[in-house]
């Protein structure tokens, strides 16, 4: 059910929740003053409370009213937001505690998006995880919140997300961040501007409390291995692959941006066409967006994942 930007914000006020386009992902939003909508969210996603969510707000002055982000940081997020980029940082409001998982902590962005700046601006700050049934891949395009919901979930109109993969997620601690996930905005553009103490060389390894369950995984098995027991191939349009099998593509070897467009609409239309086996090419760089999307895939695919993959230097 697609509701217009004005009926989004009575569904708001009326306590209930709405799917909403983000420039990542697509949300499922709810007002943070309303703890019945916030416990809504984890109900209709089945996301574990320990979960804690995401709070969106309209600009930097007003999430600074929610958290203290150390002074020196402050101009240099201005440089990211609004944009891809979320901040966990110690809370210095009262906020209902569903919502931080009982965390001193809160998970702080303003995204970059008119209809969803519109929503805050009019509601007040809004909670709002990944739109997707916990556990599967992220909703990336409208039909993505009907498929999971049945249709039952208002999703407000606007422009489908642009980026295609979450928010990347800075940890602050005393004097310097930690990488809690992977995300939208590549590390190496955020090295000049926080000092990012890097976790350790295993990409697996960025840890928000999400990131303990399964995630981004379709229905359907995905494999590193290529065989001829395998019913589609995810991979590059400009790739050859010796195994004749249907092609999924997610676009060019040579764009990781469109990779990353079109990776969680790829994996679902594999469940959309009951693909019960299908083979994903794994072998691409592993530097700025790829290194996202490698996390990903990895979280994706049951089976270990190195394995079978071309270490590209
Ligand atoms: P999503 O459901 O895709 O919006 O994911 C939100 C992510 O933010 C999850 O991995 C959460 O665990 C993480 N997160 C939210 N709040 C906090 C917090 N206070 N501390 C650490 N991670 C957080
Ligand atoms: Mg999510």
């Amino acid at each position: 059910m697609t509701v217009s930007v004005q009926e989004a914000i009575q569904f708001l006020k009326d306590k209930n929740v709405v799917a909403v386009p983000s420039e990542t992902v697509f949300g499922l939003a709810a007002s943070i003053f309303y703890p019945d909508a916030i416990k809504k969210i984890f109900e209709i996603k089945g996301r574990p409370p320990k979960n804690p969510l995401i709070v969106h707000f309209a600009s930097v002055e007003q999430a600074l009213e929610y958290v203290d982000i150390a002074p020196a940081f402050v101009p240099n997020l201005q440089k990211f937001w609004p944009g891809p980029l979320t901040v966990v940082a110690p809370l210095k409001k009262e906020i209902d505690p569903l919502i931080t998982a009982n965390l001193p902590t809160l998970a702080v962005r303003v995204p970059n998006h008119p209809v969803f700046l519109e929503l805050i601006r009019a509601v007040g700050p809004l909670a709002a995880p990944s739109a997707n049934r916990s556990g599967f891949p992220s909703a990336t395009r409208k039909w993505h919140v009907d498929f999971d919901y049945n249709g039952m979930v208002p999703v407000v109109e606007g422009m489908e997300p642009d980026h295609g993969l979450e928010s990347t997620i800075l940890i602050q601690k005393e004097g310097y961040f930690l990488i809690g996930r992977l995300g939208a905005t590549p590390i190496e553009n955020l090295n000049d501007f926080f000092k990012i103490v890097e976790n350790t060389q295993d990409f697996m390894a960025p840890q928000c409390p999400g990131q303990m369950y399964r995630h981004y995984a379709p229905t359907c098995k995905l494999t590193t291995v290529l065989s001829d027991e395998i019913e589609a191939i995810v991979g590059f349009c400009d790739v050859n692959y010796p195994v004749d099998k249907p092609l999924y593509s997610v676009g060019s070897i040579h764009h990781p941006a469109q990779v990353a467009h079109h990776l969680f609409e790829t994996l679902r239309l594999l469940d959309h066409d009951r693909i019960k086996l299908a083979y994903v090419d794994t072998n691409f760089p592993s530097a700025g967006l790829y290194l996202t999307i490698h996390e990903r895939l990895s979280r994706a695919i049951q089976e270990t994942y190195h394995q079978n993959r071309e270490l590209y230097v």
